[in-house]
């Protein structure tokens, strides 16, 4: 039976999915959010915007320190501006301050859900655009050497979708200072449908608030901008990253697409002569399309957007992994690909 006199997770996570923790304290500054976690029960879980995390539907035991430390701080750096965000902030606000600005470098990543001292945790993307590219700095609290110290962009090892902070509860962010460029035009637009929509071309520049507007525009319409009324978008973004593969293993998929689907599968040049495979491309031809339930009750793949798994408001996080394991399992079956999770999952897995 339901026990509504508990306060559980659900009411702060964007799948609107998790049961109780053991504790939950807020942090509204600094030296709070360090107090809070050195009195922390194990396990602990900060939470800020919880819209990266599956949290198990019995909940957590330990302590959620809940992150609601706010503030903006401008500072010049010669041809640059310095600007720190506590970690707690909306993410989106700082994007609409810089674009309000004439600040360039964080244009495209209009309207991503969450926390300003988030987006180093799985190095936030969209649009062609990575937050590691404007970090100048990261303030956390060292768990194990129970110091505040801050952390240059190379200490912090970010990579596509991961950095040293994601599944490590070593260091809590605490703010992060971004590197911007003062303009009236974005940085070149290295993603071909963002380009599309603003009637360029790739590599093109457009004024900063057009792509904005233009980037939540492509956003909404991919249920990826948070709608209290619309179930599409209760959701963690992206379920599953999109897989890197080797030259080798890039050639093996483009044979098995052929075979299956007779063309050639959606995917991008990535580092080291790797390719990026779309997995929403490889979900969808796998034979999970939009909408797909597959039975299982109160969760579906968004009606918007293939890569989004969501709880359609009478869901549960067991019946959440069930489609996203049968997704992950189909896919492998179909293209001998692997899928991973993106967000973090919190007393479960897949
Ligand atoms: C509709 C939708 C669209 C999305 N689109 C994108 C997208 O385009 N690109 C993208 O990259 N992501 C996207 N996401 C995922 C998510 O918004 C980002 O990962 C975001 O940065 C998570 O922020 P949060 O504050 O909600 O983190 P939470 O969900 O609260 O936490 C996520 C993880 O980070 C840890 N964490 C959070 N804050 C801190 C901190 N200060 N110190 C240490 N650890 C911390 C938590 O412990 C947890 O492990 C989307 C999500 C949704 C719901």
């Amino acid at each position: 039976m339901l026990d509504v006199t508990r306060v559980d997770l659900s009411r702060h996570t964007t799948l609107r999915l998790g049961g109780p923790p053991g504790s939950l304290r807020t942090a509204t500054h600094q030296d709070e959010i360090v107090q809070m976690v050195r009195e922390a029960t194990e396990p602990i879980l900060v939470l800020a915007g919880g819209s990266n995390v599956v949290v198990a539907d019995e909940g957590t035991p330990g302590t959620v320190v809940l992150l609601r430390s706010m503030g903006v701080g401008v500072q010049r750096d010669r041809d640059d501006v310095l600007v720190t965000v506590e970690a707690g902030q909306p993410w989106d606000d700082v994007v609409a301050l810089a674009v309000a600005e004439g600040l360039a470098g964080i244009e495209c990543l209009s309207g991503i859900p969450g926390s300003a001292g988030a987006t180093p945790i799985q190095n936030v993307g969209a649009y062609g655009q990575e937050i590691a590219e404007t970090i100048a700095a990261v303030r956390v609290f060292d768990r194990t050497a129970n110091a505040v110290r801050d952390m240059a962009p190379a200490e912090c090892r970010f990579a596509y979708r991961t950095s040293l902070f994601r599944h490590n509860d070593r260091y809590v962010v605490l703010a992060v200072t971004f590197r911007l460029r003062p303009a009236a035009l974005s940085a070149p637009l290295r993603y071909a449908e963002l380009a599309r929509a603003l009637d360029g071309d790739q590599g093109a520049r457009a004024p900063l608030a057009e792509v904005r507007a233009a980037v939540l525009s492509l956003r909404g319409r991919k249920g990826m901008v948070l709608d209290p009324v619309d179930p599409d978008t209760y959701s963690v973004g992206s379920f599953f990253t999109n897989p890197v593969l080797d030259g080798a293993g890039f050639a093996a998929l483009r044979a098995r697409a052929a075979e299956v689907t007779g063309v050639d599968p959606a995917a991008w040049p990535a580092e080291n002569g790797s390719v990026k495979v779309s997995a929403a491309w490889l979900i969808e031809r796998a034979g999970f399309g939009k909408g797909y339930t597959g039975g299982h009750r109160g969760v579906a793949v968004s009606g918007k957007h293939t890569l989004a798994l969501t709880n359609r408001g009478t869901g549960t996080t067991v019946a959440l992994l069930a489609l996203a394991r049968e997704i992950r399992d189909g896919v492998r079956k179909v293209f001998d690909v692997e899928l991973y999770p993106e967000p973090v999952l919190v007393g479960c897995a897949l």
